[in-house]
């Protein structure tokens, strides 16, 4: 039987029965027909395929020159074979045996494609057990760059019609260096797992996720998303990212950088696409990371790029464009100034003055941190013994040391040679290394601080709290004062969390003989609480921003105090905090309680009352239920927790009654009464409180 003698039906039925897969294509490659093998091995239905390019079922990780290969073989009439990586509707790649041969018509003219494809079974087995092909990140299963490129090259084409409208995120882990070098090469892989994972979880099946370096990330949304949806996703992906991590017995808290770039408002091409969202990311990195950024074009007067910046550092000290501030510390008991923290600043010809969280990282990230830092060893330096030769009092001065710069080179070494120079008291000098910068390499570190301690300077511990030290290693470091992290003193009024883990430090550091230093305090709300807890310092703008060098002498030439009531000298006088959201009730209770012999406090919000609770002792709350942001059980159950020996009372409607039974129960509140209230009960109910407090 010659093939002319085989009906049209059995042509068919070979083709749509065959249990290899077979894609027809036009001459231009345009997909015109798929078996059903082939069907269900892709995923995709007949209509999704039609008219497209068979890329659309490929993995998009060959390198060019296989694609090179493929059409000058097949253009030139012969079968080509090889082997492909495909990529399923659902995303999982499966490695193909592929085989294309030219289709010709009588005239001998090339007019269709004919592909059949199997699976590799042997090479898709492999993978499994992973020897794997570089079409996925073997470690955590993500795709590779060069798929996600493939995808973004697709979206951008969309259909031909509507001009593709999506986002693409860069997104790249902080600091990674330390969890890497403190936890060891297994524990970091395993955050990276973990952080895929959080990443998939947090996205939509249709997004794609690719890992793209060591810590670094490209996300590629599917769908169009307004700038508001993609500040949401964004926060969402941080939190994610956030949440602690158990390693090895201790709690590691990630943060990540992320830049956002969307198609086709900022870029049109694949490559400025990603070019654009990792600029972006930059520039969240340069904010201090643990913060996304939106692409925004370079503006003449805008902050300069990663990339000038590094330039423009490479000489910074030989430009002379350097300087120190100094932030004054204050000891809690004596109001007295204790020490100043030299922060150094960068004068930029243009760009004016440019802070360290900006350039540190570049500095850190390219070396010339080493640089950098003997400059700031030799001008504080310096500085001291200018003050001191004008017959200031003596004061300690502190300098933070890089990570780089503490395994690099011989530090102490460096530093004797300066003190000796300058003949400053070495006591007075102060290091900080920051917790991290300790965990990095613990008995290098060991090392370092005994040979700094033995030149007689002192040493404190930065960032206390944001590392991942362990109180082993904190009972053995020669160090002789913690600094608190800003992230715990901001909220220590409002949150009772951070106030109870800021006292734990106070307490153990000082069990373990250590001063406790409290950074980043505003308020007065906050020093007070600090000084409850027994912290002995502080430093932050509540008392001085970082100054000049020539602001801070008459500072010191003055002796100037803080000025904190100490809670002794307050008015030993009833006190009673009023809360609520509308000032007409704010004023018709004053009014009712003005009489009744109380110092009165009142507060438009809960957060305005927590400050208050901070500054004042008061004996006696009464908050209305619903205000906006923070509800009065919220604010009570808090106060509860920060002051338990105030009495608190709630104001409230007889809807508020479920929420309330529940805060009653927990102690929160000690006694609910309903709005409107009625005059004498409320007066009653307040001396009542009172009474229980004298
Ligand atoms: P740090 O050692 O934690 O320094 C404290 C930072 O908190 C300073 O920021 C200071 O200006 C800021 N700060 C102080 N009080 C308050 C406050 O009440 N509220 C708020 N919001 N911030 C407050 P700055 O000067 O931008 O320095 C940032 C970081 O840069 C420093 O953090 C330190 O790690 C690093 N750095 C600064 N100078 C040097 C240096 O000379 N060498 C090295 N290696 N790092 C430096
Ligand atoms: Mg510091």
């Amino acid at each position: 039987m010659s093939a002319a003698d085989i009906p049209d039906s059995l042509f068919r039925a070979m083709l749509e029965q065959n249990t290899v897969g077979i894609v027809v294509t036009d001459r231009d490659g345009l997909i015109v027909y798929v078996n059903p093998r082939q069907l269900e091995a892709s995923g995709y239905a007949l209509e999704e395929l039609l008219g497209q390019n068979p890329r659309i079922m490929g993995a998009g990780d060959a390198p060019p020159e296989v694609y090179q290969d493929l059409w000058s073989t097949i253009l030139s009439g012969r079968v080509w074979h090889g082997e492909l990586n495909n990529r399923r509707r659902n995303g999982e790649v499966h490695r193909e045996l592929v085989r294309i041969s030219p289709i010709r018509n009588p005239a001998g003219d090339i007019t269709h494609f004919f592909a059949i494809k199997e699976e590799d079974l042997l090479g898709n087995a492999a993978r499994l057990l992973g020897g794997a092909t570089a079409i996925l990140d073997p470690l955590t299963g993500l795709p590779n760059r060069a798929m996600l490129l493939e995808r973004i090259s697709l979206r951008l084409i969309g259909d031909g019609n509507v001009t593709p409208n999506f986002a693409l995120f860069s997104i790249d882990l902080d600091r990674f260096r330390v969890i890497n070098e403190s936890f060891g090469h297994f524990a970091a892989d395993e955050v990276l797992v973990r952080v895929a994972a959080r990443l998939r979880e947090t996205i939509r099946q249709s997004d794609m996720v690719a890992r793209t370096g060591a810590n670094e990330f490209l996300l590629l949304l599917d769908s169009e998303n307004s700038d508001t949806q993609l500040e949401e996703l964004a926060q969402r992906l941080l939190s994610a990212i956030g949440t602690p991590v158990e390693l090895q017995g201790r709690t590691a808290r990630l943060t990540a950088s992320m830049g956002i770039a969307r198609a086709p408002l900022d870029a049109r091409s694949a490559d400025d696409l990603i070019k654009h969202a990792d600029n972006a990311m930059a520039m969240a990195k340069t904010a201090g990371g643990g913060c996304f950024r939106f692409y925004a074009p370079p503006a003449k007067d805008q902050a300069i790029a990663w990339n000038d910046l590094t330039a423009a550092l490479r000489d910074v000290v030989k430009r002379d464009e350097l300087l120190l501030h100094y932030q004054p510390k204050v000891d809690l008991r004596t109001g007295k100034m204790q020490g100043l923290e030299a922060l150094v600043r960068w004068q930029h010809p243009e760009h004016g003055l440019i802070a360290p969280s900006r350039f540190i990282p570049v500095a850190e990230e390219t070396g010339l941190i080493v640089d950098l830092n003997e400059w700031v060893i030799r001008a504080a330096l310096r500085q001291m013994r200018l003050w001191m030769d004008a017959g200031l009092p003596r004061i300690t001065v502190s300098l933070n040391l890089s990570l780089r710069h503490f395994g690099y080179g011989d530090l102490p070494g460096f530093i004797a040679t300066c003190i000796e120079e300058t003949g400053v008291d070495p006591t007075l000098l102060e290091l900080e290394i920051s917790e991290g910068a300790v965990m990095r390499d613990p008995s290098r570190a060991f090392i370092i601080v005994d040979r700094i301690k033995s030149l007689g300077v002192k040493l404190s511990l930065d960032d206390f709290g944001t590392g991942l030290s362990s109180l082993s290693y904190l009972s053995r470091m020669n160090v002789d004062k913690l600094k608190i992290d800003q992230s715990f003193v901001h909220d220590i009024t409002t949150n009772p969390v951070n106030a109870s883990i800021v006292a734990a430090m106070i307490a153990m550091a000082h069990k373990l003989g250590k001063r406790v230093i409290a950074v980043g305090v505003e308020t007065e709300g906050q020093a007070r609480q600090l000084r409850r807890h027994d912290c002995d310092e502080i430093q932050g703008y509540f008392f001085s921003r970082p100054v000049a060098a020539e602001e801070i002498a008459p500072m010191l030439a003055a002796g100037r105090l803080l000025s904190l009531k100490t809670e002794a000298a307050e008015p030993d006088q009833k006190t009673l905090l009023l809360v609520d959201d509308e000032p007409n009730i704010l004023n018709a209770l004053k009014r009712l309680l003005r009489r009744d012999g109380y110092r009165i406090l009142s507060a438009g919000s809960g957060e305005e009352a927590l400050e208050l609770l901070a500054t004042n002792s008061v004996q006696v709350i009464v908050s209305d239920q619903r205000m906006p942001a923070m509800s009065g059980v919220e604010l009570l159950s808090r106060a509860r927790e920060l002051y338990p020996h105030t009495v608190r009372i709630i104001l409230s409607g007889y809807s508020d009654i479920s929420t309330l039974s529940d805060a009653i129960n927990r102690g929160a509140v000690w006694k609910y009464i309903s709005k409107p209230w009625d005059d004498e009960t409320l007066k009653d109910e307040i001396r009542h409180a009172f009474s229980l407090r004298n």
